[in-house]
């Protein structure tokens, strides 16, 4: 026998079916119940006291307890059951349960009796109630089967738990659920029609989503595919490509270098199909971290935006130059070998007037060749080609003759040398002499009402350094970096941009950097412009 069954039975022991009469405690009601004298006087003291017992736990239970025989019938009704239903013990006791339960849900009692009858206890039966004021209460019930001392069912013992403020608090976390799927599932929509890739991924590299074009920028028919893969190096099925055609390191991929600490990352990436084919695609993939509120990265968001058709064209456009350079190289130099021989001539003949003309154009030939040898630059640099010849150089006697030499092509400025770096390089001469050079020429060029470019030289613990130093237009800080990349060329406020190709400080960056070495400027707009050469001097005169 349960313990239901043994509380039920004692509870119901030798019960009258008469309606118990309302004691106004519930606890009386059971005990009223009770009535059986029985000749052993200390067995009927225990049974008493554990009926006392019961009593109290019925009387302070929170949840109602009423008790009914098999007709429905209520027989008790505690101070839980007064409260949760609004009728008082007295009110109750001695009507039919149809009290409580609204007339549509009559039905359910007789399934609820006929169960009981076969024993069958009710679980958390979750239902509605009426309350003596007419409102509906959502409750759930667990309803026991009580028998005589013979064990025949006799009634039930059911507990009624409100659930009403649980039910609502139910219905709106759904509602806020079904809110946010709803949401979720149109943001799903939103972002599936996107043409760009969106990949999230967890703290743990894991790929948490991802739309239809991650899917196929990446390699995948389905974003399922994509999802699935594991490890994460696994996930790319493209052999990865850099910008100079160089294997694309895992470790280097922005969300990777989030996920390593980077506030935001982005790469250039070719996809290529086949190992060691060239890529079939170009992506811009930029990625960018949300973070929890003790600031770890909790999502990393990738955006991968196609730029195919765009490389395609620059990489056209670089094999235009390249070409159009190499071509404009063999006939510029026979130029130049013709100045030479007509210069002679006309020499011999004294012709003044000629040679005029003839060094009016050779000046104009130089221009060109320094055109065509920067754009043959730029090629050799995008295929990661720029040679150099290493030597150790005396870089101050460089310096000074370099400067002797713009010096004599310009009358419109003074270019001062201001101290000494001491420093023997190990590197390219001519192309040190080529960044002087353009640095010098830019200096002159971009500072027409000035009159004076000066050089400053200094060395510190590693590297000599190299200033040149003009009083020009200046440059913008917002153009600052950008001045050292490929063809950028500042368009001034009123619209005017100096001629010129906008290479030269690109190619000065290579050359320094292809040494170990860095260049920056620091300047204002209208104030003049300082750029700085860093080079490292050998260890050996380092430590001197
Ligand atoms: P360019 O042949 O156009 O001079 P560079 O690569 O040498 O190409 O320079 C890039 C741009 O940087 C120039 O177009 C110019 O706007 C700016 N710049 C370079 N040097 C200076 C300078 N000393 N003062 C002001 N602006 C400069």
């Amino acid at each position: 026998m349960s313990g239901d069954q043994l509380e039920s039975q004692k509870m119901f022991q030798q019960t009258t079916h008469e309606p118990l009469i309302g004691d106004s405690s519930p606890a009386m009601t059971y005990c009223n119940n009770a009535l059986n004298i029985h000749p052993d006087i200390a067995e009927q003291q225990r049974a008493e006291d554990a009926q006392r017992l019961l009593a109290a736990i019925v009387s302070s239970s929170d949840d109602a307890i009423i008790s009914k025989n098999l007709d429905g019938i209520i027989n008790s009704w505690n101070h839980a059951a007064e409260s949760l239903f609004g009728h008082r013990a007295e009110e109750a006791i001695g009507q039919h349960i149809t009290l409580i339960i609204p007339p549509e849900l009559w039905k359910e009692e007789e399934e609820i009796i006929a169960k009981l009858r076969k024993g069958i206890r009710i679980d958390h039966y979750e239902t509605i109630r009426v309350t003596k004021d007419g409102r509906k209460v959502e409750v759930s019930l667990s309803i026991s089967p009580v028998r005589d001392q013979q064990g025949k069912i006799i009634g039930a013992a059911k507990v009624a738990r409100d659930i009403t403020r649980q039910k609502a608090m139910d219905r709106k976390l759904q509602e806020a659920e079904e809110q946010t799927r709803h949401a979720r599932d149109q943001l799903g929509i939103i972002l599936q029609g996107v043409t760009d890739g969106i990949i999230v991924y967890d703290k743990d590299d894991h790929i948490i989503y991802a739309n239809e074009a991650a899917g196929q920028m990446t390699g995948y028919e389905s974003i399922q595919g994509l999802q699935q893969e594991r490890p994460p190096e696994d996930i790319i099925r493209h052999t990865l490509t850099d910008e100079q055609g160089q294997p694309f390191p895992i470790a280097h991929l922005p969300h990777r270098r989030v996920l390593a600490g980077e506030r935001e990352a982005q790469a250039t990436i070719g996809y290529s199909q086949k190992v060691d084919g060239p890529p079939q695609h170009w992506s811009l993939v930029k990625a960018s971290p949300i973070y929890d509120e003790k600031g770890d990265v909790l999502f990393v968001i990738t955006i991968i935006h196609d730029i195919t058709e765009r490389v395609l064209a620059e990489q056209r456009k670089d094999m235009f130059i390249s070409m159009a350079s190499h071509e404009l190289k063999t006939p510029v130099t026979s130029l130049k070998g013709f100045v030479y021989v007509l210069r002679r001539r006309l020499d011999q003949q004294k012709d003044e007037r000629g040679l005029y003309y003839l060094s009016r154009m050779d000046t104009q030939l130089d221009k060109l060749t320094k055109l065509v040898s920067d754009l043959l630059d730029i090629s050799r640099i995008q295929m990661g080609k720029l040679g150099f010849r290493r030597a150790i150089f005396d870089l101050d006697m460089l310096i000074s003759e370099t400067v002797e030499n713009v010096q004599a092509a310009t009358s419109t400025h003074q270019i001062q040398i201001v101290g000494k770096t001491e420093a023997h390089i190990s590197g390219d001469k001519d192309r040190f002499e080529q960044v002087l050079i353009n640095l010098l020429t830019n200096a002159i060029k971009y500072s027409s009402k000035a009159n004076q470019v000066i050089v400053h030289l200094s060395r510190d613990q590693t590297h000599a350094i190299v200033r040149v130093q003009d009083f020009g237009i200046g440059i913008d800080e917002v153009h600052q970096q950008k001045i050292f990349e490929r063809f950028y060329q500042i368009t001034t406020s009123d619209g005017l941009t100096y001629p010129g190709l906008g290479i030269g400080l690109h190619i000065s960056k290579e050359i320094i950097e292809q040494h170990q070495g860095r260049i920056e400027v620091l300047s204002r707009q209208n104030e003049g412009a300082t750029f700085s050469v860093f080079l490292p001097v050998p260890q050996e005169e380092a430590l001197n």
